[in-house]
């Protein structure tokens, strides 16, 4: 039943990472006829490692059933990948109220695969529009300009490995040493510590606790999106010119497929290619003297194209005596054929969803190679320090014993000092996923979906090839892209 009717020229489906960056985009650029529609609450708009302490926001993400936002609306053909820990949160913020701040540029060894249309990697990394490259702008818009350095400076070595120290877009508290906010596109609208408004009103236009069942066409173009009230049930038409997917991959893919399918019902309901970073790691507490070689922090290391993963570090030392280590490796996955979310077409909206992945063998190359590389450092760190160590007791990745969530203090206290735990990231966990709405793809480089005019694309579904980098940046940047066009 349609209750009521609103009309606006841009609706963007989805309020987090990337539908906020585009709405304050296209606010800066001085378009106003937009709303947000964000199926979760607008209550609450600060980071939750500003409005929960370090270990209440660690159990959020890794132990998420902790979390009242946390949401998955789809169904794993391939679990334990994208089941369990795998999904959203549903609030106006969505990730970017929970990301780290970790900011890496897509690696040149996948920018320049074809793959990526040579038009928008010339934008994100040569130049965009006679000026600064937009990695360049959105890099000196969140301050961090280091993430952009060839040749950053190295306080770490272990061995043969030089790490620099992770470029994160984050802010301390200044009331508060334990408490930070990584970057939201919301900081445009309120202050990230106080939540006091900066503009009036504190957020863009939004209509929060409604969900877009559907994406509305006439004749291969849009009209708007069916909406359903999450508070009274009740379903609405919100009539729109133009319509920007921004609610994360998986939703993304629901809703690009239902319009293909229901404009030309040949196209089959399904959207192959997604892919997660796939993450490995270890963490030890040794008991050591301090070692004024290996001074306490967070750290990089790219692996390069051979490996295709790229290596976080953090050091602390508990006490004079004692040093924590935990490393990760995050790699590339591929996209593959056999990595896909299928629907099945229903007379009613929203349809069910799929979610079915596999590893190719380039992937298990990396798999491997992950491990051989976080294997050497560990061999050389415990050398560095004189301490004895095997093996990293790695398991099976498809089906892992040991997951990141070992990490947690529950599981980290129980693990003998000396001993470093091993573990895999099960796929859909990282919250990296992406690449089935790839640009040069089913999407043209106007950021538009074959097929149905009117309907763009944002987020991390859009890369055709991953790299080993942390999304964000990429999909801020993207976003920065697509308001001007839509701005034009
Ligand atoms: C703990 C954590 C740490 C992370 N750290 C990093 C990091 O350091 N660096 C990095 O690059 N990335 C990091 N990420 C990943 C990053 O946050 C995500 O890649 C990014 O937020 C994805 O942006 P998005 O806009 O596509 O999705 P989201 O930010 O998830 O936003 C999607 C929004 O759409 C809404 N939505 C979904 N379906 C519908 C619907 N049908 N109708 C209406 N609204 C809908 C959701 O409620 C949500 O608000 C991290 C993520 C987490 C959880």
């Amino acid at each position: 039943m349609t209750t009521a009717n609103r009309r606006t020229r841009i609706a963007i489906v989805g309020g987090g990472m990337a539908g906020l960056e585009l709405a304050k985009e296209l606010h800066r650029r001085g378009v106003t006829d937009l709303l947000v529609i964000e199926a979760g609450p607008a209550k609450e708009l600060r980071h939750v490692n500003r409005t929960t302490s370090p270990e209440d926001a660690l159990q959020m993400f890794l132990a998420p059933h902790n979390d009242p936002h946390f949401h998955r609306p789809w169904t794993s053909e391939s679990s334990p990948h994208y089941d369990g820990r795998s999904g959203l949160r549903r609030r106006l913020g969505g990730r970017s109220l929970y990301w780290w701040g970790a900011t890496v540029p897509i690696e040149d060894w996948a920018l320049n695969d074809p793959a990526w249309p040579s038009a928008i990697t010339q934008d994100l990394r040569d130049s965009w529009r006679d000026g600064p490259s937009l990695y360049e702008r959105v890099a000196a818009d969140l301050g961090v300009e280091a993430a952009l350095s060839t040749s950053p400076p190295t306080p770490l070595a272990i061995g043969s490995h030089r790490f620099s120290t992770v470029v994160r877009a984050y802010h301390d508290d200044p009331t508060d040493p334990d408490q930070w906010a990584a970057y939201s596109p919301l900081d445009y609208w309120r202050d990230p510590f106080t939540g006091a408004a900066l503009r009036d009103p504190d957020r863009p236009p939004t209509l929060s606790d409604t969900e877009v069942l559907a994406v509305t066409t006439h004749s291969g173009t849009v009209t708007g999106l069916t909406v359903r009230h999450r508070t009274t049930g009740e379903l609405d038409h919100i009539a729109a010119e133009t319509v920007v997917l921004s609610a994360g991959t998986i939703e993304n893919s629901r809703l690009a497929i239902q319009a293909r399918h229901t404009a030309n019902n040949s196209v089959p309901p399904r959207l192959a290619g997604l892919t997660d970073h796939i993450v490995h790691g270890f963490a030890a507490t040794l008991n050591v003297a301090r070692n004024p070689n290996l001074p306490e922090g967070s750290y990089f290391m790219p692996g390069g194209p051979q490996v295709r993963a790229n290596v976080f570090l953090d050091l602390f030392w508990q006490n004079d005596n004692q040093l924590y280590v935990n490393a990760k490796t995050t790699g590339e996955q591929l996209r593959n054929e056999d990595s896909y979310v299928d629907c099945v077409p229903a007379d009613s909206y929203p349809w069910e969803v799929r979610v079915h992945t596999s590893l190719s063998a380039r992937d298990n190359e990396v798999v491997s190679a992950e491990r051989d590389l976080l294997n050497n450092i560990w061999h050389e760190l415990a050398e560095s320090l004189d301490h004895p160590a095997e093996d990293l007791p790695f398991d099976d990745f498809q089906n892992p014993a040991t997951t990141n969530d070992t990490v947690l203090p529950e599981s980290a206290d129980t693990q003998p000092v000396g001993k470093p735990m091993a573990w895999s990231v099960l796929l859909g966990t990282e919250e990296h996923e992406g690449g089935t709405l790839p640009l040069g793809g089913v999407v043209d480089e106007r950021h538009e979906l074959a097929g149905v005019r009117g309907l763009h694309i944002a987020g991390p579904s859009l890369f055709p090839r991953m790299g080993a980098a942390n999304p964000s940046l990429t999909t801020l940047a993207l976003a920065r892209r697509l308001a001007a066009i839509l701005a034009d």
